[in-house]
């Protein structure tokens, strides 16, 4: 099995992108990361052009790393300036990396046109850079900037400019589509022409203007080289670089070749959310291999099948790369989805049983209403325990209000809610609360109520509040659907609502997070769900007389 080498840039190239930005604490916790993983290069920054960079190399010297090495990243001495005097390269030094990289000019083009020096010169620069280099660093790649550009309007030129890098002693030329829109028969090519041509191992560096750096990187592979240059999930300037979680999954999983270890692959995922989380990126669900979607399944027919087979609808094994294989519930729910899900909360259901059919109603005439359990699985938990069970919450509402009041213009409104509710033992609690907004004080006033029956309310945070408002095609005016992500020091998960009262979807959904909460606590303290629990509610599940609002959800 051929060793691929792993150049990653998600610290320089990557933060070229639009969005992205790491403090210096970020990249340092990203190279340790990359470093666990197994990358073979981490290119941290590019000392010469932004003093963030520098900081990061006088503090990731620090860091003790197992395998992978730093490499500071520079452009060629200025044309008429010695190595010695140029600014940049005294920069690059002074990074104390093993590994310097160093890009240059090999496209006629610009060398006439941007630089207006002679083709000569660029070439002299080039040898005259990578041997200045060369005699202080362990090791310098030399990037040769718009090859596959230059190899088409001079193929010559463009090998003549590789040739003085590893003639001056680079330890590896790494080709570059820089505008990144070859494509890979083009790629494979130039590769396979320039291995030939130049006695240095070749790395590849691609963009993803096309929408084929992962092709083209692999394309390269292929053809002969040794190093691939990418960045976690792709982000880098414009379109971005070849995505190092596709590339690495496709080179090891598909063609053979050996990047990491298999264990490390398992975390691939793992390290593809960390990375996203430090660039405060949403992470892409439908991002090949590492996507949350990537391995999941909706149509009822599908899920049949996955079940059976997972082969038939899994390109490979998700565990591999550290994804999981989903079930979605959705209005395509089969029974097979349903009983699917009911096992991953631990209940066994025959797909051919009552209970499934009673379950699949409900779900079906929930939905319709414009609810949807992917992300609320919280919810469907407990409808599924209330169906199944009769599970029933050990609180009801008596009623809510919930003032928003503008006092003064110019000034932002006061929110007030105030919240009458039954405890467990019949005890009933008034209490009320002030927020940002409607939203946060009739669930600030919540769990001031809750409290008082169940201290462990206090532990939960809500972390996240989505709003959708669902078309109106029924002719009855919009619907709104409300996400909640809730959390505590264990958990995180996903409660919903849907109304046409904002406020009233927002309290279906706070209801259940903190309903969700008790419930997991006694769940997960007893092993299972007990009988007495499910059976104990004293309320029965009636509907609450609600002031001002529509029936409790
Ligand atoms: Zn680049």
């Amino acid at each position: 099995m051929r060793q691929v080498q792993l150049y990653d840039t998600t610290l320089r190239d990557g933060c070229q992108g639009e969005d992205v930005a790491f403090t210096v604490g970020d990249k340092l916790r990203i190279a340790e990361r990359l470093d666990e993983f197994g990358v073979h290069y981490i290119e941290g920054g590019w000392p010469g052009s932004n003093p963030r960079d520098a900081d990061f190399f006088e503090a990731v010297r620090r860091l003790t790393l197992r395998g992978a090495r730093i490499a500071a990243f520079g452009s060629t001495r200025r044309h008429g300036v010695t190595c010695d005097a140029d600014q940049n390269i005294r920069m690059l030094l002074r990074a104390q990396t093993p590994v310097v990289t160093v890009v240059g000019r090999t496209w006629d083009l610009p060398v006439e046109c941007d630089l207006r020096i002679p083709k000569q010169a660029n070439i002299d620069i080039i040898a005259d850079t990578v041997a200045y280099l060369q005699a202080r660093v362990d090791e310098v790649i030399f990037d040769a900037e718009h090859f596959f550009d230059g190899y088409r309007s001079a193929p010559d030129y463009a090998l003549a400019c590789v040739r003085a890098a590893a003639d001056a002693g680079a330890k590896l030329i790494c080709l570059c589509d820089t505008r990144g829109g070859s494509v890979p028969g083009w790629i494979a090519e130039v590769t396979a022409a320039a291995a030939v041509a130049v006695a240095a191992p070749l790395g590849i560096h691609c963009h993803n203007d096309g929408d084929l750096a992962v092709a083209n990187t692999l394309a390269a592979v292929q053809a002969g080289a040794v190093q691939v240059q990418g960045t976690i999930n792709g982000v880098g300037e414009r379109c971005g670089n070849g995505n190092l979680c596709s590339v690495i999954a496709n080179l090891q999983l598909k063609l053979g070749f050996a990047c990491v270890s298999p264990q490390a692959l398992a975390g691939l995922q793992t390290l593809s959310h960390f990375v996203d989380e430090l660039a405060n990126r949403e992470p892409d669900k439908r991002q090949p291999y590492v996507g949350l979607s990537a391995f999941a399944h909706k149509g009822g027919l599908h899920v049949a099948a996955v079940q059976r087979q997972r082969e038939i609808y899994e390109h490979i094994d998700p565990e591999s790369v550290g994804n999981h294989q989903r079930v979605l519930l959705s209005d395509l729910s089969g029974r097979s989805n349903i009983v699917y899900k009911a096992r991953e909360f631990g209940v066994d259901l025959d797909a051919k049983g009552p209970a499934v059919a009673k379950l699949l109603d409900e779900l079906k005439e929930m939905e319709n209403r414009g609810y949807q359990f992917e992300g609320a699985e919280a919810s469907f938990e407990l409808l599924m325990q209330r169906v199944l069970h009769g599970y029933v919450r050990r609180f009801r509402l008596i009623g809510f209000r919930v003032i928003d009041e503008k006092r003064v213009e110019g000034e932002l409104p006061i929110s007030e809610a105030t919240i009458m509710l039954e405890g467990p033992d019949g005890q009933i609690e008034h209490t009320a609360a002030t927020g940002n907004g409607p939203v946060h004080a009739l669930d600030s006033a919540l769990r001031k109520a809750l409290t008082k029956f169940f201290p462990e309310i206090e532990r939960v945070t809500l972390l996240d509040f989505k709003v959708r408002v669902l078309g109106s095609e029924r002719g009855t005016g919009a619907v709104v659907r409300v996400l909640i992500e809730s959390g505590d020091e264990h958990d995180r998960w996903g409660t919903v609502g849907v109304s046409h009262d904002l406020i009233e979807a927002s309290w279906q959904a706070l209801v259940d997070s903190v309903d969700y909460k008790l419930y997991k606590d006694i769940k997960s303290a007893a092993g299972t769900v007990p009988r007495a629990v499910l059976r104990s509610g004293r309320t029965a599940g009636g509907r609450a007389r609600v002031a001002g609002h529509g029936g409790e959800g």
